[in-house]
């Protein structure tokens, strides 16, 4: 007999490219049939067949507080009731600006943009005109969104599918990225000094969530800083996922180290499809219409994302609430580790706020991208299927980071950890 999920993946296969809107949806890498989501709240989601389970992706990020919170479901019904865009400024465009400024030490000036690849885009292209050059620094196993320019070495679902970069990216738009190992500051060393005074800018995760979740070390992004302030390169934290996650002001906030630019994307619309470039005032001026270098959209800045990513953030920063989501975190970790433990099977994790890591490794620490791909892959792909059918949502893929949200309270860990403790015997 086979699933309602089964049977809507066969037809969409008719309809979508693999049946799927963004390839890591598939189970490629894990095998099976993707499961069809009905309805979240909380921690929870359920499948189309009514099954239920505690949910670590979170849209790959967005939902900090949960799904369907209901301040957030509010903010966008209330605003949806009085228009869905208008291609004019609204109050709401400000209110989420002045929002991130308060939090996040390097922006001066936003721009709203749609997705993480635009705000991405945007910044290389921001950065070139503002320095003159055009050179791009990038990190093996750093995703930054399908840019064609970024598309070298990338992590997400280009790792996933096992794929070196993509058709349809002219050499000639790759021959000006250059690539270093992640962490690794003695190569981006080496890089500036063959290529520093053509580099326009250092794209860098400050948190690498597409290669599993692997926190920069403190020193290198102090050191990425300098080399940039030196030649007058740009630093460009991408902070798509980790913003509002490393911590409520992002990694820039927790490592205290200050870039150029910084790209929003994922909480910043509370799981409406919303992101932004932010930066240095004189850096972002130099966008149209204050400066030369060219960037709009038709729908950037739209109220109901404006409206679910404003909601989201107020709640997010209400004293005491992300924190509690990191310390959940840390118990999340602390417990699957004494289980993976106890059952003889070698585990290593990772934690920046409510972002973290699982590793299937005897190693204690993970740097860089090596360390990632020295993983036990086959183990990753039975303890997903294990937990998924234990009922807990993983992403589908060992290069995924996954996410905790404010709602993931006492039931949901006690969920996870004897569903863990289930499968870790079997591994
Ligand atoms: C998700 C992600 C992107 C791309 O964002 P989209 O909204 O999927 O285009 C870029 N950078 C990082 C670090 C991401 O995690």
């Amino acid at each position: 007999m086979s699933s309602r999920s089964e049977n809507l993946f066969a037809q969409a296969q008719q309809h979508l490219v693999g049946g799927v809107n963004s390839a890591v949806r598939a189970f490629r890498s894990v095998g099976g049939t993707p499961v069809f989501i009905r309805r979240g709240e909380g921690a929870w989601i359920e499948d189309v067949d009514g099954k239920r389970y505690v949910d670590y992706v979170l849209s790959y990020g967005p939902l900090a507080i949960g799904h369907a919170h209901p301040e957030v479901v509010e903010a966008i019904a209330d605003t949806a009731a009085r228009g869905t865009s208008f291609g004019a400024p609204t109050e709401l465009e400000t209110e989420l600006a002045v929002q991130v400024k308060s939090l996040m030490p390097g922006i001066e000036r936003l721009r709203m943009v749609n997705s993480g690849t635009e705000a991405c885009m945007s910044a290389v292209r921001l950065a070139r005109g503002y320095t003159g050059r055009d050179r791009v620094l990038k990190f093996r196993g750093n995703y930054h969104g399908h840019v064609d320019a970024l598309l070298v070495e990338a992590g997400s679902g280009v790792l996933t599918l096992g794929i070196p970069g993509s058709p349809g990216v002219p050499a000639s738009v790759t021959e000006t990225t250059l690539t270093a190992p992640y962490n690794d500051i003695d190569a981006v060393r080496q890089l500036f000094a063959e290529y520093g005074e053509t580099i326009a800018a250092v794209l860098v995760e400050p948190v690498a969530g597409n290669m599993n979740c692997v926190p920069a070390m403190p020193a290198f992004l102090e050191g990425l800083r300098s080399l940039c302030d030196d030649s007058g390169a740009l630093l460009v934290f991408d902070e798509v996922m980790s913003g509002f996650r490393a911590a409520p002001g992002g990694a820039q906030a927790a490592y205290g180290v200050t870039p150029d630019l910084t790209c929003l994307g994922k909480v910043i619309g509370g799981g409406l499809p919303t992101a932004a470039l932010g930066g240095r005032a004189d850096v972002m001026e130099y966008l149209a219409p204050t400066g030369p270098v060219y960037q709009a959209g038709t729908l950037s800045g739209n109220p109901l994302a404006m409206a679910s990513g404003l909601a989201t953030l107020r709640n997010l920063t209400r004293p005491g609430v992300h924190a509690g989501a990191e310390a959940w975190t840390g118990r999340l970790l602390a417990g699957l580790e004494a289980r993976a433990e106890a059952a003889g099977v070698g585990l290593t994790t990772t934690q920046a706020g409510t972002m973290f890591g699982l590793f299937f490794t005897d190693k204690d620490e993970i740097v860089g991208f090596e360390d990632v791909a020295g993983c036990d892959a086959d183990r990753f792909k039975r303890f997903f299927h294990g937990m998924l059918e234990a009922g807990v949502y993983l992403a589908p893929s060992a290069f995924e980071a996954g996410f905790v949200s404010t709602a993931h309270d006492e039931a949901a860990l006690a969920h996870t950890l004897d569903a863990a403790e289930r499968v870790f015997a079997h591994l």
